[in-house]
């Protein structure tokens, strides 16, 4: 079977690529293992530029096939200490159940005609024409081009040699829905409830349904036991506001684990293969912006195949797209760090949510940062004084 474009991986970033390239005429393949729908571990919190990411691949209404919640901005609690934030402007995000959104988009790739194919890809082979993927059942598929999109542990990146090595310290996830009591109040922004080694998410992904996630340091995934719903209720149990809410409410669909969530990658590209989405790396859910990421490394990857196939240099547009992927990740990759090394410190994390929570508009420039709309440089000195401040008084 063959396309001028052979995508391994059918998630966000594999079909937002797909479409992203039939807008430029090229004919595509995505090959996912999965059955969809299908679930996965996420916090399910589309913010405000991946909402415009979607408009700007022409699906922005693909979220009105998907239900989901919006939400302000992020409200953060550790220790009694509440700090709540919203985006600049009135902007919104959206919690999306990622087994209706993942579908969703690969319907509308569909539409577009897209090839969807179900399978297992267990090697690439790249030569200097093209690049063929391999299937577990037999099957080739040949491309002009191959995208990994193959999240996380991509085999892709693994068969291209771009593996970046085991991370140093990874942390861990378990993720469950649950249905809300009648009438019990949905959070209009996404919780982060701060905890000692790891933080809970509280997303609403409907108007009765919240997603919660657990982000865990290794030893406190390792400390617990039974079944992953149970080792999420045990977390949940620690804090205990969140626990009187979701006490009773009924667990809908199973828990998930995964982890860890940690990707380093070597490179973004080699031949004609390129990486997009977590396959391309990833550095840590807690600042939410992954789905962002993989729509706008989908659109960059895109860009690049077609200016090679319009008769640009393989190497310069290839290289291109690494350098603007490094401009839409590298801020990102800093805060994401900055937030991981503050959460392994709940004194210190207190402190500086408690300086959040007197200076909203800091934290509102802070999720223009997150969010994409503002470089970590415009935070300017006085506002990192102050995030420093906040949190070094703590030592004291
Ligand atoms: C716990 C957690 C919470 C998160 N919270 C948020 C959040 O609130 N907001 C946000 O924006 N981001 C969040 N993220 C990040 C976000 O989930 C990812 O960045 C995003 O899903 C990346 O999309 P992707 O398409 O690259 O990878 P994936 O969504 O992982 O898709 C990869 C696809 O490749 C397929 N595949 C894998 N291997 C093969 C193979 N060998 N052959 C064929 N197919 C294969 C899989 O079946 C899958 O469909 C979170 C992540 C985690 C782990």
């Amino acid at each position: 079977m063959d396309a001028d474009v052979v995508v391994a991986g059918g998630g966000l970033a594999g079909a937002a690529t797909a479409i992203a390239l039939r807008t430029r005429g090229l004919s595509v393949i995505v090959c996912d293992k999965a059955s969809f729908p299908r679930e996965k571990a996420c916090g399910e919190g589309l913010l405000p530029h991946g909402l415009e990411l979607l408009q700007e691949l022409g699906i922005g209404d693909v979220v009105d096939d998907c239900g989901g919640r919006p939400f302000s901005g992020i409200l953060y609690h550790c220790q009694g200490v509440i700090a709540r934030g919203d985006f600049e402007g009135g902007q919104h995000g959206r919690g999306l159940r990622r087994r209706e959104l993942d579908a969703a988009v690969r319907a509308r790739a569909a539409a577009r005609g897209v090839q969807l194919v179900q399978g297992n890809v267990s090697a690439v082979d790249v030569d200097d024409t093209g690049a063929s993927l391999r299937l577990s059942d037999g099957q080739m598929l040949r491309g002009r081009f191959v995208v990994g999109a193959d999240g996380p542990r991509s085999v892709i990146r693994h068969g291209l040699g771009l593996d970046g090595g085991a991370p140093t310290s990874g942390r861990y996830a378990l993720r469950q829905h649950f249905r809300l009591r009648v009438g019990a109040a949905v959070p209009d922004r996404v919780e982060v409830h701060v905890g000692d080694g790891h933080e809970l998410y509280v997303t609403p992904v409907a108007d009765d349904v919240v997603g919660v996630a657990a982000l865990c340091e290794k030893r406190v995934m390792g400390a617990g036991e039974g079944k992953p719903a149970d080792r999420l209720w045990s977390l949940i149990a620690r804090c205990v506001p969140l626990a009187q809410r979701l006490e009773g409410c009924a667990p809908d669909g199973a828990a998930l684990t995964c982890g860890p969530l940690r990707v380093k990658s070597r490179g973004v590209w080699r031949g004609r293969c390129v990486l997009v989405g977590d396959a391309a790396g990833y550095v840590d859910a807690i600042t939410g912006e992954g789905m962002s990421l993989a729509l706008k490394t989908a659109m960059l990857a895109a860009d690049a195949i077609a200016d090679v196939v319009a008769g640009g240099s393989l190497s310069r547009c290839f290289e291109r797209y690494r350098q603007r992927r490094m401009q839409a990740f590298r801020d990102h990759a800093i805060l994401t760090l900055g937030l991981v090394e503050l959460a392994r410190h709940p004194v210190f994390a207190k402190r500086t949510i408690a300086r959040l929570a007197r200076d909203p508009a800091l934290f509102t420039r802070l999720l223009a940062v997150n969010n994409g709309t503002r470089p970590l440089l415009s935070l300017g000195l006085g506002d990192l004084a102050k995030l420093a401040l906040g949190s070094s008084m703590a030592r004291a």
